[in-house]
């Protein structure tokens, strides 16, 4: 069995509003195999980003973490100094986000960035830093990498600044990538070529992937397993081939349902109906009882546990739960 480089146990992220706390991250539990990319899927408000920040320990009043356990190899990240911290973010833990903009400081070359990362974390010479880092613009297939070593962001495509935070975010070979929505703001064709050269590297270098999206489509393209995410907590945890084989959860098959197939003709799309709920007055029993369409009365008073042995398919849905499964024996899903 492979060993786990990230393991999140019954991870809670509160935010403490004027208006009350809203449970952004509500018990969450996965973990993450050395060399795998683990996907979380979900709409926004899900909980997915919330978990990603937390991970790097990056959340900001009025959140708090509040409960839960993050080992990360051998080392527990709620239990280590900020201090600490600091020296895994960057190194051995690097983040991807949608915007690039938001990681690249617009005062500084690309070269100066990517480099800085180099002499400061790997105490690399000036001049070795930028030989490794010609290289890494090369790997992220950038064609020029002298003039785009020279460049400021804002003189480069949004495509070719994705690649560019890609090569900082893997220039300390990372443990662990943490891609949050990594081509969302970038054209199809261009979206492709991103996702092929995370793939490359995953495989050349074996480093972990947390990929933070909404987009199944990016899911079966770069996902090994998936976390579905909804209002704060996991609804179905499963690999990529089960969950767009025989997905069982009803958020789940409706998201699957909205997302359009290469491999099915489909004429219209459905959508899932609702909106997801107000994370200040979560709908008691099962949070997704409003919108679902297998809901009984029961799944408005209690509250499904994840079903599994956490492994293999884990399913929060009282319909496969032994208790309760009766109250839809008329009903095959
Ligand atoms: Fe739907 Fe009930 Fe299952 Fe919730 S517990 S997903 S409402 S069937």
């Amino acid at each position: 069995m492979s060993s786990q480089a990230l393991k999140i146990d019954g991870l809670k992220t509160y935010f403490y509003t004027e208006n009350g706390v809203v449970p952004s991250v509500d018990g969450v539990s996965f973990h993450i195999n050395q060399g795998e990319t683990l996907g979380i899927v979900g709409e926004s408000g899900s909980g997915k980003s919330v978990t990603s920040l937390s991970v790097m320990r990056l959340i900001e009043k009025p959140g708090k973490i509040v409960e839960g356990e993050i080992q990360f190899g051998d080392r527990s990240l709620l239990q280590i100094s900020e201090a600490e911290m600091r020296k895994i973010r960057g190194r051995d833990i690097t983040m991807i986000f949608q915007e690039p903009l938001t990681a690249l400081n617009p005062v500084f070359t690309i070269g100066h960035q990517i480099s800085e990362a180099l002499i400061n974390h790997l105490k690399m010479s000036k001049a070795e830093a930028k030989k490794r880092t010609l290289e890494l613009l090369k790997q992220v297939r950038i064609a020029r990498p002298e003039s785009v070593f020279n460049s400021y962001p804002h003189e480069l495509s949004g495509g070719m600044r994705q690649r560019a935070m890609i090569a900082m975010a893997i220039s300390c070979d990372p443990k662990l990538l943490i891609a949050d929505e990594p081509t969302t703001a970038l054209d199809v064709s261009i979206q492709a070529q991103v996702l092929q050269i995370m793939k490359d590297i995953v495989r050349e270098r074996g480093n972990s992937i947390l990929l933070i999206t909404h987009d199944l489509g990016v899911i079966a393209e770069m996902a090994d397993r998936v976390v579905v995410m909804y209002a704060g907590q996991i609804v179905e945890q499963c690999d990529v081939f089960t969950l767009f084989k025989s997905p069982k959860h009803p958020y789940t098959k409706g998201l699957l349902k909205s997302t359009p197939r290469l491999d099915q003709l489909t004429e219209t799309l459905e959508s899932i109906e609702g909106s997801v709920p107000n994370p200040l007055s979560m709908p008691a029993g099962c949070r997704f009882h409003p919108r679902c369409p297998y809901a009984k009365p029961i799944c408005e008073s209690v509250s499904p546990q994840l079903q599994g042995d956490g492994s293999i398919h884990e399913i929060r849905c009282l319909m496969y739960d032994d208790r309760y499964a009766k109250e839809w024996d008329e009903v095959m899903v």
